[in-house]
Parts: structure tokens; C-alpha cells; sequence
């Protein structure tokens, strides 16, 4: 049956909707993807807490699916990973100056975020 979550913010509008998801083992702390009805923007959703098994789901309520693979981003194998990330990591590298400026903007960031 259904699971609910109900008045849970989205990360999209940072308004609150009730939120369905097919299926009675909606996992907290794994990630789910779902559509804003209100921004049309994709966005995910991490439960934290527990969701409600309802009959029919409330009027209005935004489908989650399950993110893609086995939920968790972690998963994803490193190589995809990279090719998703590397045209970025390299227009980032042009802005600083290079690979290796870029390696200690990084760990500079660190640094201050620690
Ligand atoms: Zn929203």
C-alpha cells in the first residue's frame, strides 16, 4: 500500500506538500526523486521519518520514486561518476588556473570548512 508523507518541505519551493510513494517500504534516509508541482523542477528527498501506509493516497500528493540504482549516489560506480563531473571539473580547473590551483582551492576549502 501507498506510503505518505505528509507536510514534508520540499527542497525545490521550500513549501510543503504531502508526498506518495507506491509501495509500503519507503526507506528513511534513502534518497527518492520526485517532480515540484509547483517550481516543475526534478528534485530528491530524503526521508526522515517514518511514512504513513494510506488506502488511496491524499488528493494532490507528489510521487516519489526511488532514486535511480540502489538509491544511494554513493553507489554509483566511480568511472560514471567522473564522466558526469569532468566537464565541470575542468571548466572549473580553467577558471583558477589549472588542475593544481584547483587542488588547493579545494584544499583551502577544506581547510576553512573544517
Ligand atoms: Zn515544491
Amino acid at each position: 500500500m501507498p506510503s505518505v508523507l505528509k507536510h514534508t518541505a520540499c527542497t525545490a519551493c521550500g513549501h510543503q506538500h504531502h508526498f506518495c510513494y507506491l509501495g509500503d517500504d519507503l526507506t528513511v534516509g534513502r534518497e527518492y526523486e520526485y517532480l515540484c508541482p509547483e517550481t516543475a523542477k526534478h528534485a530528491r528527498l530524503r526521508p526522515t521519518a517514518l511514512a504513513e501506509i494510506f488506502r488511496t493516497p491524499p488528493q494532490g500528493a507528489v510521487m516519489l520514486t526511488a532514486s535511480s540504482g540502489s538509491g544511494l549516489p554513493e553507489s554509483e560506480p566511480a568511472q560514471e561518476r567522473l564522466q558526469k563531473v569532468l566537464p565541470e571539473v575542468s571548466n572549473l580547473a580553467a577558471k583558477v588556473g589549472g588542475l593544481d590551483q584547483l587542488t588547493k582551492v579545494v584544499e583551502t576549502l577544506k581547510e576553512t570548512t573544517e
